[in-house]
């Protein structure tokens, strides 16, 4: 089905847009009338209340949703966050009524669905309460309020970080060849010439922010080589990276490099980040179906997966996270069942299961793949979950992103003891990162409501080597900010 748009309050256009394609999937918004089946937002005041219709008609039958709220104008911000939610609540029930769908996440879009559970329970509601609120007002599933819960209940023994800890975020943004999922702002590493000018300039980036740290009186939390892939780099300029780290940082308990794909592990490379405290890796299947592999760009098979995974094994890595996507392009049920029986096989510690998102900067967004809903989508998550569960993991940290297939999620498992607190740090926004490389944002978090300030580095690679030293002074600027604001 398509739609078209008619609201007497075009700010709101692109909310009611979100609501039907939670329903209809992407590519069910139009902006041509002929055709698609018009949807009517009316927004009209009487007295001092907000009154929402939505209204379509569909096969000659009307569908009609009103509610009215008295909202106070005291706050525009907040007026205007209730005026939305309105909105969305009524296309919801129109949609939810044409199209006898039951979404999983109800209503709620583009929001962490931990967040807003948090704010509830900091404004004195009970568990009890906040899960009646979230059924009653945004419809969302008992199944998605549950795995709500068993995030904050797994995050609460990590969620108090000091004031003076840091997080540190180092970005290696190379990668062999390009995921067509992946909107990230890596390069290919083509011929590899532009790693040594970048690891100078990152080498330089580290050093002086170890130094910022100490001027200052900061503790390092945790470590998170990401990418792009670090494992992209050769295993010397590997060793350069992790012997400057541990240099500048010390040693910390927790320092995990995003190796990622397999096709750029090996063993020199393995061995090299166990000789440093390295205490967790991520080897990142996303599928194990060949079929899907090469569909996606990924450059490697199934069983170089498996023999990288059990490689680090047997070198005594005993922290390994793997990533897999539901709604891959082409997958069906049986496929991913197959990759859900090889992740149960290899059982890692950890296990991210992602729902694909047709990101604006991916290669499927520029060749115009779109998925529709399906429920299948949906019964992937729910088998990805309980495979988690089967291996002993708990659900510890979910977030949600536009454009993703059956408005899903993404939801990081681990068993208890190997939970990376990094990631719990990074989704919750509740403690400083200093973010180093190419593309980084270090955050500064202020006081108990969480107000951040950022210091974003050039995500492109040549302008972040010219323009190193600016980086280094804008993460000065928000230390010092920090200290005047304390003082
Ligand atoms: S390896 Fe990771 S970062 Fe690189 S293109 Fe693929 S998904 Fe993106």
């Amino acid at each position: 089905m398509r739609f078209f748009i008619e609201t007497n309050l075009p700010d709101f256009w692109n909310d009611i847009g979100d609501v039907i394609r939670i329903f209809f999937g992407e590519g069910a918004v139009v902006s041509d009338s002929s055709g698609a089946t018009v949807l009517t937002h009316v927004h009209c005041q009487e007295e001092d209340e907000q009154v929402e219709t939505v209204s379509l008609s569909y096969e000659g039958k009307p569908y009609s949703w009103s509610l009215r709220e008295t909202i106070p104008n005291t706050d525009a911000v907040e007026f205007k966050r209730r005026i939305k939610r309105l909105i969305k609540r009524c296309a919801y029930h129109v949609l939810k009524e044409v199209s006898g769908y039951m979404p999983p996440w109800g209503s709620l879009t583009g929001i962490r669905p931990t967040r807003l559970y948090y704010q509830q329970l900091s404004q004195g509601l009970t568990e009890p309460e906040a899960d009646r609120m979230f059924a009653d007002e945004f419809d969302v599933s008992d199944s998605r309020i549950e795995l709500i819960k068993e995030v904050i209940h797994s995050q609460s023994p990590y969620l108090a970080a000091e004031d003076s800890e840091y997080d540190i975020y180092i970005g290696i943004p190379f990668c062999k060849t390009r995921c067509s999922f992946c909107s990230f702002s890596s390069g290919t590493i083509g011929n590899g010439k532009r790693v040594e000018p970048y690891l100078n300039a990152l080498m330089h980036e580290i050093e002086e922010s170890a130094k910022l740290l100490a001027e200052n009186q900061k503790r390092v939390r945790t470590i998170y080589i990401g990418g792009g892939t670090p494992t992209s780099i050769s295993a010397s300029q590997l060793e350069r990276l992790l012997s400057g780290t541990l240099h500048a940082f010390g040693n910390v308990t927790e320092w995990t490099v995003e190796a990622g794909r397999p096709d750029t592990i090996d063993r020199e490379k393995l061995a090299v980040m166990r000789d440093y405290p390295v205490s967790r890796i991520s080897i990142n299947p996303q599928s194990m179906n060949d079929e899907t592999l090469i569909r996606i760009g990924r450059n490697h098979s199934a069983e170089e997966i498996r023999t990288t995974y059990e490689l680090a094994r047997s070198l005594g890595f005993d922290n390994i996270n793997m990533d897999i996507i539901v709604g891959l392009p082409g997958e069906n049920l049986e496929m991913f069942l197959n990759t859900l029986s090889c992740i149960r096989e290899m059982r890692p510690e950890s296990l991210t299961v992602h729902t694909l998102a047709i990101k604006h900067a991916s290669k499927l967004h520029e060749a115009q793949y779109v998925h529709d809903r399906d429920v299948m989508y949906l019964k992937m998550a729910d088998l990805g979950h309980a495979c988690a569960h089967e291996l002993g993991m708990k659900a510890y940290y979910l977030y949600r992103q536009k454009y993703m297939a059956s408005n899903l999620e993404n939801v990081g498992y681990a068993v208890p003891e190997k939970i990376c607190i990094y990631n719990i740090d990074n989704m919750e926004e509740t403690t400083n990162v200093l973010a180093l490389g190419a593309g980084g944002i270090s955050k500064r978090i202020f006081g108990a409501n969480l107000r951040i300030e950022r210091a974003p580095n050039v995500s492109d690679i040549d302008t972040y080597i010219a323009r190193v030293d600016e980086m280094i002074e804008r993460k000065r600027a928000l230390i010092a900010t920090q200290r005047a604001k304390e003082g």
